[in-house]
Order: structure tokens, then C-alpha cells, then sequence
């Protein structure tokens, strides 16, 4: 059968049905529950590979469950082209970037004719659209693909007008000058989507001191400024850093002569000061010069150190040894270096230069404090690992510079050497001393990247520039915050694990650049020299999928040019009337209100999908945005955050060559497969890791269940329909079922419900868990006690059992749950099926239990002949006396209840005189308990529920199948209580509940 099983024809075929029959093409319905599921549209800028498909995947799994659960679904798709991903990906192609011309050929396999379209942007996006249009359908994601539009859309960008201007009413869109990121090639503020690797810049800042010193070769007066993260810490500074080895130059910065390195006046010039070279000079001419420290006019020493870099900062640094480790460890190792002394002609030594402390804190009380932090962060490091024999020095003083910093920020007070600020705490005074100086104009405010290198997608390496008359949505307005956590607050967030990084966003956030000068995209309605970024116009976007429904289906044109704000005003919000909009816009009043009927009645968004990479940005700015917009009762409901893809445990790179692109992958492992190795191999917020071995085991899962249908089929026909599924049932139910029937449809009833409360909290890999493999077990168990009975007609059961698994599979393996369910004679679509409901009482505790007791001691059996070596002829069982499972019973509740002391448990039941008996066998007791807390807690909750359990007649159930295990013995079951037992050795005493006692001959 495996071999014939033909995967993507089988595809094909029902994503060609599903079209027609318009399963997934949700319009408001009064009579059922909406849920609307979004996920974060894709930008057409290349074709999707695996790590693509799985926060698709998640959302239609989780769409499909749902529509299943019985609500009206809406899963919509559209397609981001504005902003500058495409725009970046057609610059590479212009200019023949090497490695997307490999990438494009050997990993995509595109036509030279195609590739060389792409220098037009547009181009590039209409083709990866349907691209990846095609590629979602053929992983049978359940879209109503009549809601389709581009961000490029007429109507869009009016849609994108109103937002804009709706939010600058609110005064939230301030007009300024704030530190951005900047690809200098693009003359563009760049973030995480315009950059190589998706990393958004992110920067400090830092206060720039100015040491003046006369003892340049020039007469005048020439600045040296420091840059810093403590200006607080300027009273202890003793000397200042330069690298002699750098380059660099004095130049007139604004009206001042200042020496700074070659990279640091580069970076001047974007953060708008005016910057002119005068002269080159080496690190090495400036060393064993004087300057002025601007705060306490004292006159310091300029030394040599090489781990100043000239690309951080101005390569400037001022040396405060007391506080920080790096300066203490330079100073003590220029101390006792006599060679560089000589050659830079200076003389260093404790009688001229030591730490000068100014900072007192508790946990550095006792000396230099930046010595302490290193000798804890060396004690610390020793203590913690082992391996670590020469860790770099640089790691260390990482460490020790980082809890210095951060201890003193918050628990430091300056010392009586420093002045006014004496007995102030350091978070005050750092801020206080800073603002002096800038106000007296010895400091100056700069910026620095963190993270750097950070390239642009053109190249570029990017910078920190201060944007003047640059327009940013002020997410750092606090009223708009509290706005934003009050939504959180009401929000479901999962994993719920991910919500502080939400709060802390919307906490961190600042102001952000929302126009470029370049890209594709809606121009500033009030600016029209600047378009609206792609991280701002992709925001609310998921109410216009009701709009682009009345676009697609003509109600509306796209032409239409006179759609305004009131348009959107009306529907969006609910202000003004159908019959002013409609005039206003040259539309039919019914359309005007059944595009605001059907917003108010998908809205809001219950779920929204995206991957983890979007938190910082996307996923919190969707939050900001829609409650600085909509009304509260449209507030978004839900945020499901997911990891993202390895393969084989590896990151998918270019260079591993390990990117398999989605469509090839379909067409070669099928698309349930890839659904499943997807979802299977992680929960949601952990990276899933695709493996080969994983896709061949589900295939051959999927196989298993063909098989299952192949089998069914064989009797003489049957038809389940759903409808007739219930006669079915009622009809089997006069029959006589066997234990082991009742034991699988208790285990199908118990296993709907497990995978529908993981469902429900979106746990798919136990879904998939409970669905796909507990079940499988089952059917195996069950299959094994039917043949040792040797029963013909089963197809009842396997019938029902299929049933059951197949809806349950529908959500994850769509095609196969759909192609199975025709099989079984179904004519209906499986998404109409309905997701199975637990039927409670078909959950039969004792049949639960009589087989796990067969099962156990079927176990046991086995370990004893593999033990002894013999080869049973003849096995018997004895079941355990009536009042030992009294006795177990007070045992069970003493232990569910925390009670486990064992003379407190013998104490008890000897004071009962139904159990008494067991003083003169304390150690059966002893066994009782160890038998209890080795059994799974499912097992120790059912049996404390069980009545009407005889394990004589479990055992005697399965006689013919521990024979047919068994080398064929024969099975002989008794009570202990038995008078006629054949009991040789004695052995039936030692039968406990649950554990029956084992004699072998
Ligand atoms: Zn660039």
C-alpha cells in the first residue's frame, strides 16, 4: 500500500476541493462564534524555505482546530511590499551581488530570465507573491484568500493616510531630532527589517568630557574628550588612554580643536557636528602630554593602552582605576612594565599615580573596589567551572566591570571627595554632573552601537545619526505605555513565559523614526518627501481584510478616489453615518454598512501569530498602535509567539547548505509530513528542529493509517457518515463488548480529552503526542489481544477508533485526515466533521485498569522467564485476598492525602479491626507502599475511584493472550482466598493488590 500512496496528487486534489466548495471563506454569521486568527504577513522579497512555514503552520493548525471546535473562523493572508526589503533585495540584484546569484540559482533553481526582472522592485514582489501564494496552499493552509491585498494597494495606502493622520491628531507623531539607526549609503534610518540578519540597532549613550590640555605642539588650546558611561566616576579619574598604535587626528569639531580618532570623527558628522581635519597625528605623539580634568581642574597624565579601540567612542578614554577594572588592571600592568615607561618617556609609580576612590558601596567596601570586583569575578569563575583554564582575561574583566557599574548605579553613594554631590546616591548624581556639564558646555551628548557590526541589506555598514526634522511615533509618551499595559494585562499571551519580555518592551520602547526617504510605500500624508516605514504601516493592517473583501468582490474600487477618512472613521470606528460616507465617498450606502457590520463582527482579532524575532518590534507596536486607535472593545485578544526552525539541530545558513526551499520539500516528503516534523519536534516558543529521521517516522505514521482504512474497507461496505456514526454506535452498544473494546473507547474518550486541553493552550507537540502516538499504542495493544482471541469482525471497532483519530488529526495532516475520511465513506469535508467531543461516560475505569493489570503482568512474567532461563509450560496467577485491598485502599489515601510515615500508616491500620491483620506482616505493608508510589499518579487516582474491579476476572480476560506470549503455557488464574488453588510453593500469599503473585513450572 505505502508504495501507492501518491502525496501530492492526493494534495492536489483537495486543495483544488476545498477552492470549490469554499470551506474557508468565512463571512459574518450571527448564529456561530467568531474567532479571527492573523499571522504576520510575509514580504515578497524571496521564496520560503522550512524555517518559513512554521509560524504559518501553527496559525492554520490552530485556525483549523478551532473552525473544527465549531467556530466561523476568518484566517486571511495578505502581502507586505512596502518599506525596504524589497526595494534592499533589488539594489543586490542590480548590482549582481554574488552570493544572492548563488543563492537564487542553486538553492531556488530560478531562470536567468526571471533573476534578471528584479531589478524593478515591483517585480521582484509580484513573483515570490504568487511565489508564495502557491507554496501556502500546497501546505494546505485553510485561507480565505478573497481577502488578499498588498500593501501597495490604492485603498491600502489611503487606509495607511487615515492611520497616520488619526494618530497625529492624538498627538502621537512628534516632529524632532532623535538618535536613529542609519545605513549612510541609503541616507535612511534603518531597523531590524532592513538589515543583514533582521538586527535592529540599538545604542547607548554616552557623555563625551572635554579634558583641555595646552601641551599640544600647536600653542592653542586642544580638547580631549572622553567618552563615557559614568560621568559620576570623573572625580576619580588619574590619567587618560590613548592607543598608541591608532591613528589619530586634531580636528575643529564645531568652533573647538579636538583630538579624537579617525573613525570617531566620522561618526561626529552624523550626530550633526561640524567636523574639519586639521592634521593627522599617531596615538604614540600624544602620550606623557597633561590635560585638564573639567570638574576638578586637576592635571592628568596621558598614557598608552592598547585596549583602547579607536572605533569605540572618540578612542579617547578617561582612567578611573578606583571604579573601573579595565583602568585598574592597565595602570598595574603599566607599573611594572619599565620597558613602555622608557620608550613613551614617562615614569609611572605609586608614589605618582593610585586609584582615587569616590564611590562607597557595601558589597566593595574594604579596598579599591575595582580590585575586589576582579578578585570575586576570578573566585566566581574558578568556582563555576573547570574547563575554563585561560578563559580570556577580557571575559573576566567583562564580568567585573558589569557588576561594579551595576551595584554602585544602585546602591552607591559618592564620598565626601566629591564636593556638593558628597552622601549623594550615584543614580542621582550621575545625572546631576552630567547636566552640569553639559550646561557649562565641558560635556557633549553622543551615541554609540551596541551591537555593531550591524550591516544594512545594501551593504552598508550602519551608524548612529541624530536625524533632525525627522518624524517619530513617540512610543515614549507615558500615558500611551499605561494604555499599552492595560491592554497586555487583558491579553492571553503565549507561552504565558513571553509576557515580561512584553512589558519590559513597552516599558523600553522610545521614540521611533516611522518615514524613510526611500522604499516603496504610502507617503507622510502631511510630508510628502518622507514614506511610511514598513514596521509602521503593518500595525492595524488586520481590519483591512474586511476592506479588501469589498475591493476583490467590486463593491469598491480600487480607482476610487474618493474614499477619505470618513470611510474609515465610519467603519473602522464607528463615527459619522452610512449615508454622509457614502455620499462622501461615491459608495452604496448597504456596502458602507456591510463592511462596518462585518468589522464589528470579526473584530477584534483574537489570535495573533508571529515568531519570537518580532517582540522587540512588530508584536508590541501592534499592541501600541490599535489601542491609541480602536475603541477597547476592539483591542486585540491574544498574542502566540513561536521559535523558530533548525535543521538537523543546526541554524539553517547559506553556508551549511542546509535551506531546503518549502515548495521542493512538498513535493518531495508531501505536505502533512513537513506540517508535522514542523510542529511535533518542539512547543511553541523553542526552536523546532526539522529532522529526516522524524520525517520518515511520521510517514510512516501517516502509511500506518491508510493501512487502517485499507482494512476497514476490505469487510463488506461501510458507511460512516457522520449522521450515521451515532447508529452505529447505539447498534454496538447492544452488542456484547468485549473488555478490550471497552478499554480502547475509554482510551480514545480519555485521549480527546488530553489533546483538547493541550490544544486549548496551544501545547501541539502533546497534541500531536496524544493523537499520534499514545493512540497508535493503544490500537497495537488492542490489535494483539483481539488476534491471541483470534476474533474475526472488528471493523466496529477499528471503524470508530479512525473515526475519532482522523478528526483528531485533521488540524496538524490535513490532506491525509481529509483523503482518509473519503475513504471511510464520508462526502463532507472532515473541517465539517467537527472536532470529537468526549463522551464521559464511555470512560470505564475498570476496563482502563484490567488491562494495565494484564499489561503489568504480562511484564512481569516475561522478566521472570528471561530471569530464571525456564521455559514455562505452566504459569499461574493468584490474585491478592479481598481485605488486602482494603488495607491497600488506607494506604492509597494515606499517601494521596502526604501522609507516607510507615509506623503512623501500621498504627492506623492495625487500630481497625477489618485490617488488623496485616501486624503479623509489616513487610507486605512496606511492599504496598512502594507498590503505590512507583505506579503512575493516573493510575493512583483511578484506583481509588474503582469499584466493581476483579482482577481473577481481568486476568482469566486475557488468558489466551499471556499463552500466546508465553511460549504457550498454560494459564491457570485463583484467588488466594481460593480453597482448590494448585499452590505448590506457597506462593499465593504473597499476592498483593494490583501485583498479583507468579508461580512458573
Ligand atoms: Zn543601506
Amino acid at each position: 500500500m505505502s508504495a501507492h500512496i501518491d502525496w501530492n496528487s492526493i494534495e492536489s486534489k483537495w486543495i483544488e476541493r476545498w477552492e470549490k466548495q469554499r470551506i474557508f471563506e468565512s463571512d459574518p454569521d450571527s448564529s456561530r462564534e467568531k474567532y479571527f486568527v492573523t499571522v504576520a504577513y510575509p514580504y515578497p522579497n524571496s521564496p520560503q524555505h522550512i524555517g518559513h512555514g512554521r509560524t504559518y503552520t501553527l496559525a492554520d493548525t490552530h485556525a483549523r482546530y478551532l473552525r473544527m471546535k465549531g467556530y466561523n473562523v476568518l484566517f486571511p493572508m495578505g502581502f507586505h511590499y512596502t518599506g525596504t526589503p524589497i526595494l534592499g533585495m533589488s539594489r543586490r540584484v542590480s548590482a549582481g551581488d554574488p552570493e544572492l546569484m548563488e543563492t537564487f540559482h542553486t538553492i531556488y533553481k530560478l531562470p536567468d530570465n526571471v533573476i534578471a526582472t528584479f531589478v524593478e522592485p515591483v517585480k521582484i514582489a509580484s513573483y515570490f507573491h504568487h511565489e508564495i501564494k502557491s507554496g501556502m496552499k500546497e501546505m494546505g493552509y485553510s485561507i480565505d484568500w478573497r481577502r488578499e491585498f498588498t500593501t501597495i494597494d490604492r485603498v491600502y495606502s489611503k487606509f495607511i493616510s487615515w492611520q497616520f493622520r488619526t494618530l497625529q491628531k492624538k498627538g502621537l507623531i512628534v516632529q524632532g531630532s532623535h538618535p536613529v539607526g542609519w545605513c549612510p549609503r541609503d541616507q535612511n534610518p534603518v531597523s531590524q527589517h532592513d538589515t543583514v540578519g533582521d538586527v535592529e540597532p540599538d545604542f547607548n549613550e554616552y557623555t563625551v568630557v572635554k579634558f583641555k590640555s595646552s601641551s599640544s605642539s600647536n600653542d592653542g588650546l586642544v580638547i580631549l574628550p572622553a567618552a563615557t558611561l559614568r560621568p559620576e566616576t570623573l572625580f576619580g579619574v588619574t590619567n587618560i588612554w590613548v592607543n598608541p598604535e591608532a591613528d589619530y587626528v586634531e580636528a575643529q569639531v564645531d568652533n573647538q580643536s579636538w583630538i579624537i580618532s579617525n573613525e570617531a570623527a566620522r561618526k561626529l558628522e552624523f550626530l550633526n557636528h561640524k567636523v574639519e581635519i586639521i592634521k593627522r597625528v599617531k596615538g604614540s605623539e600624544i602620550i606623557g602630554w597633561n590635560a585638564a580634568n573639567p570638574l576638578t581642574n586637576t592635571s592628568v597624565p596621558i598614557y598608552p593602552a592598547t585596549f583602547v579601540e579607536p572605533d569605540s567612542g572618540t578612542g579617547v578614554v578617561m582612567s578611573v582605576p578606583a571604579h573601573a577594572p579595565y583602568d585598574y588592571q592597565a595602570l598595574e600592568a603599566l607599573k611594572s612594565d619599565e620597558k613602555i615607561q622608557q620608550i613613551f618617556h614617562i615614569s609611572v609609580d605609586d608614589d605618582k599615580i593610585h586609584p582615587i576612590k569616590i564611590i562607597e558601596s557595601e558589597a566593595y567596601a574594604s579596598g579599591i573596589p575595582a580590585a575586589e570586583a576582579i578578585q570575586q569575578a576570578v573566585e566566581f569563575t574558578k568556582n563555576s567551572s573547570k574547563d575554563k583554564n585561560n578563559d580570556d582575561g577580557d571575559k573576566l574583566l567583562e564580568k567585573a566591570t558589569s557588576n561594579l557599574y551595576s551595584h554602585e548605579f544602585y546602591k552607591g553613594k559618592m564620598m565626601q571627595n566629591t564636593g556638593r554631590f558628597a552622601g549623594m546616591a550615584v543614580a542621582v548624581a550621575k545625572n546631576e554632573i552630567k547636566q552640569d556639564l553639559l550646561n557649562s558646555g565641558w560635556a557633549e551628548i553622543t551615541y554609540e552601537l551596541v551591537n555593531k557590526p550591524v550591516k544594512c541589506r545594501c551593504g552598508a555598514e550602519c551608524v548612529v545619526k541624530l536625524l533632525s526634522d525627522q518624524w517619530f511615533l513617540n512610543y515614549k509618551d507615558s500615558e500611551w505605555k499605561e494604555l499599552a499595559h492595560r491592554c497586555l494585562n487583558n491579553m492571553d499571551i503565549l507561552p504565558q513565559e513571553i509576557r515580561q519580555e512584553f512589558d519590559y518592551v513597552i516599558d523600553w520602547l522610545r521614540e521611533r523614526a516611522c518615514a524613510r526617504k526611500s522604499g516603496l510605500g504610502t507617503k507622510l500624508p502631511w510630508d510628502k518627501e518622507w514614506i511610511i516605514e514598513s514596521l509602521s504601516d503593518s500595525v492595524i493592517y488586520m481590519a483591512y481584510y474586511v476592506i479588501a473583501k469589498y475591493i476583490n468582490n467590486r463593491a469598491i474600487s480600487d480607482e476610487n478616489d474618493n474614499i477619505s477618512d470618513a470611510f474609515f472613521d465610519y467603519v473602522l470606528l464607528g463615527r459619522g453615518s452610512a449615508d454622509q460616507v457614502a455620499r462622501e465617498c461615491k459608495l452604496a450606502v448597504h456596502t458602507v454598512e456591510q463592511v462596518r457590520n462585518e468589522f464589528s463582527y470579526f473584530y477584534p482579532v483574537d489570535s495573533r501569530h508571529s515568531g519570537r524575532d518580532l517582540v522587540p518590534n512588530h508584536l508590541t507596536f501592534f499592541i501600541f498602535n490599535h489601542v491609541a486607535i480602536f475603541d477597547k472593545k476592539n483591542w486585540p485578544r491574544q498574542i502566540v509567539v513561536n521559535g523558530s526552525v533548525l535543521m538537523e539541530g543546526k541554524k539553517m545558513s547559506k553556508s551549511l547548505g542546509n535551506i531546503i526551499p518549502l515548495r521542493a520539500a512538498i513535493r518531495q516528503y508531501g505536505a502533512d509530513t513537513i506540517r508535522l516534523a514542523m510542529l511535533v519536534s518542539a512547543e511553541i516558543l523553542q526552536d523546532a528542529d526539522f529532522s529526516f529521521d522524524t520525517v520518515r517516522g511520521i510517514r510512516s505514521k501517516l502509511v500506518g493509517i491508510f493501512e487502517m482504512v485499507e482494512k476497514c474497507r476490505s469487510r463488506p461496505p461501510y458507511q460512516a457518515t457522520v449522521h450515521e456514526h451515532d447508529q452505529q454506535q447505539q447498534q454496538r452498544q447492544q452488542e456484547l463488548l468485549m473488555l478490550e473494546d471497552k478499554w480502547l473507547v475509554s482510551r480514545l474518550h480519555r485521549t480527546i480529552a488530553e489533546a483538547s486541553a493541550s490544544m486549548d493552550r496551544l501545547r501541539i507537540r502533546e497534541a500531536i503526542y496524544y493523537t499520534l502516538y499514545s493512540l497508535d499504542r493503544d490500537l497495537q495493544w488492542y490489535l494483539k489481544r483481539v488476534s491471541a482471541r483470534k476474533r474475526e469482525n472488528i471493523t466496529g471497532m477499528l471503524t470508530e477508533f479512525l473515526n475519532l483519530q482522523v478528526r483528531m488529526l485533521a488540524p496538524f495532516a490535513p490532506f491525509t485526515a481529509e483523503e482518509v475520511w473519503e475513504l471511510m465513506g464520508n462526502e463532507q469535508s472532515i473541517t465539517t466533521a467537527g472536532w470529537p467531543v468526549v463522551e464521559e461516560e464511555k470512560i470505564d475505569l475498570v476496563a482502563e485498569e484490567s488491562e494495565f493489570l494484564i499489561y503489568s503482568l504480562l511484564e512481569d512474567i516475561q522478566n521472570i522467564v528471561k530471569v530464571t532461563k525456564i521455559t514455562p509450560t505452566k504459569i499461574v496467577i493468584y490474585a491478592s485476598a479481598a481485605w488486602k485491598t482494603q488495607v491497600y485502599n488506607r494506604i492509597l489515601t494515606n499517601i494521596l492525602e502526604g501522609r507516607i510515615n510507615f509506623g503512623q500508616i501500621m498504627k492506623e491500620l492495625i487500630a481497625k479491626p477489618e485490617t488488623a491483620k496485616v501486624k503479623s506482616d509489616p513487610k507486605m505493608v512496606q511492599k504496598m507502599i512502594e507498590d503505590i508510589l512507583s505506579a503512575p499518579l493516573e493510575a493512583r487516582n483511578r484506583r481509588l475511584k474503582l469499584t466493581g474491579f476483579n482482577e481473577v476476572t481481568a486476568i482469566q480476560d486475557a488468558q489466551s493472550l499471556l499463552s500466546d506470549e508465553i511460549n504457550k503455557a498454560e494459564i491457570a488464574v485463583y484467588s488466594e482466598e481460593d480453597s482448590r488453588k494448585y499452590d505448590p510453593k506457597s506462593r499465593a500469599k504473597s499476592a498483593r493488590p494490583f501485583k498479583p503473585a507468579i508461580y512458573i513450572e
